[in-house]
Formats: C-alpha cells, sequence, structure tokens
C-alpha cells in the first residue's frame, strides 16, 4: 500500500490576515498535543493545509483520523495517498490505492489541483489521465461528471503530490484558546455541555465551575459532572473544573426567603460567585446552557435579572435553540447517554412550587437582601476546589 498522509484544511483561519500564523500555530499545537496518543507524526502546514505525516510505520492513522476529525479549526479532512511530483508515480498510485474506495460504487470523477505550477501538466490534463488509469485499474465503474458517486482528487502541492477519494467533515469553528479563556457553568444535565462544546468551537478554552448541595446533591452526581467535563475537553482541550458548595446559602435561602423567589436568588448567587471566580481564573466571559423559556428561569424577565448580578459577557449558545436540536448535538459529542443518568442537581433541591416567571428585580432584591449576600458569597468561595480533568485523546 502506498503510504498514507491526512491533509487537514483550515476553515475560517484562511481569513484571519496578518494573524494568520497564530492561528495556525495554535492548530498545529492542539493536533500535536493529541498525535501523542497515536505515534510519531510530522505535523507541517502549507498551503491553508495541516499535514499529518505518519513519521514511522507504526504510527495509528486510523486513530489519528478519529482524533483529528475533533480539532476544532479545521473543516475537512482527506486521506491521501502520497506520491513523487511526476505523472509516472501519480499514475502508480492512484491505480494501486483508489479502486478500494470504488467498490459498490457506479461513477466516480477526477478533479485536480495543481497549485505547484511548474508542474507540466495543467490541472484539466491532469485529470483525464488519472480517469483513464483508474478506469484500466477498476474498469467496472464509469465516469461522470455531473454527479459521480466518488470524487477522486489530485493534488499537485508545494511538498508533493496527492491522490485521495473523498473528504471527510472536520470539527469547524476556530481552534481553541484563540479567543481567550471562558468559565462555563457546568451542571449534570444536557445543556450546559453542549454550550461548552459550542463555546469551544468558537475558539474559547475552557475552565468549568459546578455548584454542588452535599448532602442534598450525592457524590454521584459530582462524578457524573466530571466525567461530562471529561467528554467535553475531547473537543477543548483539559478543563479545570471549580467545584464550590452552595449547601449553607440554600439552607439560608429556605429559611429567610419567600420561595417563589429560591431559584433566582439562587441563580444570582451562582452567577456572582463564578464571576468572582472566573476573574481569579482569567476567564473573560461566563458561558450557560441556558435556552430561552425552557424553564421558569429562562423566561427573558428572569435571565435580566439574573444577568444584573455580574458585570461580564454571559454567552448562552443555546438560547435560541429547542431542545431537540440541543439533544442532536449531545448525541454527537458522545454526552447524552451520561448527562440523562438521573441524579440531583442543586437547583433540583428546594425548588419552588410557583416560581416567577415575570420577576421584577426591585423585588427579588427585597428578598436578597434579607440575608448577608456578600458573606454567604465569601463563605461559599472559601469551599473551592479543583479538580484538573485532563483530555483522554
Ligand atoms: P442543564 O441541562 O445544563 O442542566 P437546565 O436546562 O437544566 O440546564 P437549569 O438547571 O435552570 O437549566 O440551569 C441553567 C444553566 O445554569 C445550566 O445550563 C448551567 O449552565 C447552569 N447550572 C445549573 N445548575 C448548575 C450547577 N449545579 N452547577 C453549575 N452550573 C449550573
Ligand atoms: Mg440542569
Amino acid at each position: 500500500m502506498p503510504k498514507e498522509i491526512l491533509l487537514c484544511k483550515y476553515g475560517e483561519i484562511v481569513l484571519k490576515g496578518a494573524n494568520r500564523k497564530y492561528f495556525e500555530d495554535m492548530l498545529a499545537k492542539e493536533m500535536k498535543k493529541r498525535a501523542a496518543s497515536y505515534g510519531k507524526f510530522d505535523i507541517y502546514h502549507s498551503q491553508s493545509t495541516l499535514y499529518i505525516e505518519p513519521a514511522d510505520e507504526f504510527a495509528d492513522i486510523d486513530g489519528m483520523f478519529d482524533a483529528a476529525s475533533k480539532v476544532f479549526g479545521i473543516v475537512a479532512i482527506a486521506r491521501a495517498a502520497v506520491c513523487e511530483k511526476n505523472m509516472e508515480d501519480i499514475s502508480r498510485v492512484a491505480a494501486e490505492y483508489i479502486p478500494a474506495f470504488l467498490e459498490g460504487k457506479k461513477t466516480f470523477k477526477v478533479e485536480s489541483k495543481r497549485s505547484d505550477k511548474s508542474f507540466a501538466l495543467d490541472s484539466m490534463e491532469i485529470s483525464r489521465e488519472i480517469g483513464g488509469v483508474i478506469l484500466d485499474a477498476y474498469p467496472r465503474i464509469k465516469v461522470d461528471v455531473h454527479n459521480p458517486d466518488v470524487v477522486v482528487k489530485v493534488e499537485i502541492r508545494e511538498f508533493g503530490a496527492y491522490v485521495s477519494a473523498g473528504q471527510f467533515p472536520g470539527a469547524g469553528g476556530m481552534p481553541v484558546g484563540t479567543n481567550g479563556k471562558g468559565l462555563l457553568l457546568l451542571s449534570g444535565g444536557i445543556d450546559s455541555p453542549v454550550a461548552g462544546y459550542m463555546m469551544a468551537k468558537r475558539g474559547v478554552k475552557l475552565d468549568a465551575i459546578h455548584f454542588e448541595s452535599f448532602p442534598y446533591t450525592s457524590e454521584r452526581a459530582r462524578e457524573k459532572v466530571l466525567e461530562l467535563a471529561q467528554i467535553v475537553s475531547e473537543y477543548s482541550g483539559d478543563i479545570f473544573v471549580h467545584v464550590v458548595s452552595l449547601t449553607h446559602i440554600q439552607e439560608e435561602l429556605v429559611k429567610n426567603c419567600e420561595e417563589d423567589y429560591f431559584t433566582l436568588l439562587l441563580r444570582r448567587y451562582m452567577m456572582t460567585i463564578a464571576e468572582k471566580v472566573a476573574k481569579q481564573k482569567n476567564c473573560l466571559a461566563l458561558i450557560t446552557g441556558e435556552s430561552l423559556g425552557q424553564v421558569a428561569s429562562q423566561t427573558i424577565q428572569a435571565l435580566g435579572v439574573t444577568d444584573s448580578a455580574v458585570n461580564m459577557p454571559v454567552f448562552r449558545p443555546c438560547i435560541g435553540m429547542d431542545k431537540e436540536e440541543i439533544v442532536q448535538i449531545s448525541r454527537k459529542i458522545g454526552a447524552f447517554e451520561t448527562s440523562i443518568q438521573p441524579y440531583e442537581d442543586c437547583c433540583t433541591v428546594f425548588t419552588p412550587k410557583h416560581p416567577r416567571t415575570k420577576p421584577e428585580l426591585e423585588k427579588v432584591l427585597v428578598q436578597e437582601n434579607k440575608v448577608d449576600f456578600n458573606a454567604l458569597v465569601e463563605e461559599a468561595l472559601g469551599t473551592l476546589y479543583t479538580v484538573h480533568v485532563r483530555a483522554k485523546y
């Protein structure tokens, strides 16, 4: 078999002009971290493409292919066979490599791209000649230039020539870390892991904060959240999960405040504590899994009351999505089965029977001022401990 290589095509990085090198370097760094688990690879970039080339015969290119498909900043990945830059070798490799991809297919066409203009033939001529070679090697197939089952690509590039049969979608987005760091409010539900994934996709590096309410919430509920962080980390890289106890705050709210306001008050505590942790950890925004109208605390009025507790951007990437759309992403990233395990969340203990859906801030503040807000926040911050969730690539 000819030697295979992965050609990863950039997405939006291509548009980055002067900053492009920075984006390319971040991308290569992400890829190298993952490659470490799959053997020795040379990783380099040229002409809007990141090359992943096995450095010896032990390198696991199948494993690397799966890992590369989770790296943000890549829109498409082609598995290609490497050829010398001459028609004789390209023909030899195409005849040997391509037929396996044509099994069970009826039609194909060849598309060629010649970014090395010193190559003798132009792209039309290359396509015609390699098309002929493939027909000879696999006579059961026919050419269809309009709607082929398989598109064979021949690329004449700076470092070599490559033939491939089909591109696979990459993860899209921008390389993690190119858009700063955010603090994800991570519960054990479906929405917040999806929210984290979506912001990581836009290049945001993640820390997470999880609120628990031991003994009202269990050890098992916390493990579930760490498991979710583990799943998101396959895309985002390592996540530091900061765990904070809300037990005393919740007990004080139950003792002192009107029940209808519990959830809203609790959310203002969560946001306030999260903002303070974010500042300590150099996170520039908070990220939540809220979706407009999903529950009482996610009406426009309730979100207004929640937001007014903090003074930094709050990203809610699920805000305009239906539950079904969120579930689809949750399944895609492999989080769903974990998310639906039935463990309690601190939000689900002491829930009011009739939560306010159109709260007014003044009335919320009347309730909030019945306890010493700042002292409770400081006390909760004192319970913080951090778990380093290492990405398993
Ligand atoms: P999810 O499915 O992510 O749990 P949800 O629809 O159940 O979200 P809520 O429980 O109201 O909604 O929570 C809204 C958001 O608040 C969550 O998406 C998450 O970002 C944050 N949140 C809720 N509970 C916690 C928690 N225990 N720790 C950290 N963040 C939380
Ligand atoms: Mg929840």
